[in-house]
């Protein structure tokens, strides 16, 4: 048994290794991707639930590896975090977006209002305000057409610095959505003290919406918590006509997820809202 345990620590030894090794390499290929534009960004519709219309999408930075072909941003981002890449990265996506919002709104696709994911570690680098100001300044359109999504771990760490850049940015017109909403401990209290718009329920809660009452009884809670301060709710993660049922009868009014649409690239993404403006 003394000899089993060692062999296995030395196997466990090699995969850190390995997976630093990679990790590295991983992070050389991420620098040089951002400075050759090999990043793209695909879109995912969020759907107002009463209507069917889609009014808005979430922006998702896909990365097509020359040799190992796509690599997910749950692989990606946190190597970028860690190396602070992530700021440069965050940056481009945003200026990658309004680029994008501007040409939708010329073309007469108006209304679609885009959701960037920030960082904790791009939410708190210096002048993230004043970079989202000059980005959106220099595409000409509305701040409230950009929303950003951050997490509910970045509202537990420095609670005054954080409502304080919030407010910076709420002033430059933007709107504030947190992300996978439920699974941090934000009370009703807590929440009422940040600018926040939206909050987005975490797909764990609505992936078994149709038989389980706690997780049902918690997407309710979200909803009458939103309600109670003046917030929007989104569900993440709908796969099924359902969840989406039940979602709409629980009064919440966004919805995003399979069931609606994958995030896609943009010429998909057109196609897709004029199919659903038509209906
Ligand atoms: P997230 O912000 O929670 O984004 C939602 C993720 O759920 C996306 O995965 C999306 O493709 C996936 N998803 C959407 N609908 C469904 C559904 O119905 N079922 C299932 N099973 N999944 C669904 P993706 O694109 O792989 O992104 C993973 C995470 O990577 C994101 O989670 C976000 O945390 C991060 N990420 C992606 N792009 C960016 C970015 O530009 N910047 C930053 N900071 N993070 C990003
Ligand atoms: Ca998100
Ligand atoms: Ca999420
Ligand atoms: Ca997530």
């Amino acid at each position: 048994a003394k000899e089993m345990g060692k062999r296995q620590l030395v196997l466990f030894s090699e995969d850190i290794e390995t997976d630093k090794l990679e990790r590295s390499q991983l992070e050389l290929a991420l620098h040089a991707a951002l400075a050759r534009k090999e990043l793209r960004v695909h879109y995912q519709p969020k759907i107002e639930l009463g209507s069917g219309r889609i009014v808005g999408a979430e922006a998702l930075m896909r990365w097509n590896h020359p040799d190992k072909g796509p690599i997910g941003p749950d692989r990606f981002i946190p190597i970028a975090e860690e190396s602070r890449l992530i700021i440069p990265m965050g940056r481009w996506i945003i200026d990658e977006t309004c680029r994008q919002i501007r040409e939708w709104s010329d073309a007469g696709m108006r209304g679609i209002k885009v959701a960037v994911n920030i960082s904790a570690v791009q939410f708190r680098s210096p002048d993230l305000a004043g970079d989202i100001e000059r980005i959106v300044a220099s595409h000409g359109i509305s701040p409230d057409q950009l929303e950003l999504e951050v997490t509910e771990s970045v509202l537990m760490e420095d609670p005054a610095g954080v409502a304080a850049i919030m407010a910076r940015l709420r002033l430059i017109g933007l709107t504030i959505a947190i992300d996978d909403f439920g699974t941090g401990y934000s009370s009703l209290a807590y929440l009422k003290t940040f600018p926040v718009s939206v909050l987005k329920i975490d797909r764990t809660f609505v992936r078994d919406l149709e038989t389980d009452t706690n997780d049902k009884g918690i997407a309710e809670a979200i909803v009458s918590m939103a309600a109670v301060l003046g917030m929007r709710v989104v569900a993440e993660g709908v796969e099924t006509a359902a969840q989406a049922g039940i979602l709409q009868a629980m009064g919440c009014g966004l919805a995003q997820g399979y069931f609606f649409g994958k995030p896609m690239d943009k010429t998909l993404f057109e196609d897709h809202w004029r199919d659903r403006q038509a209906d």
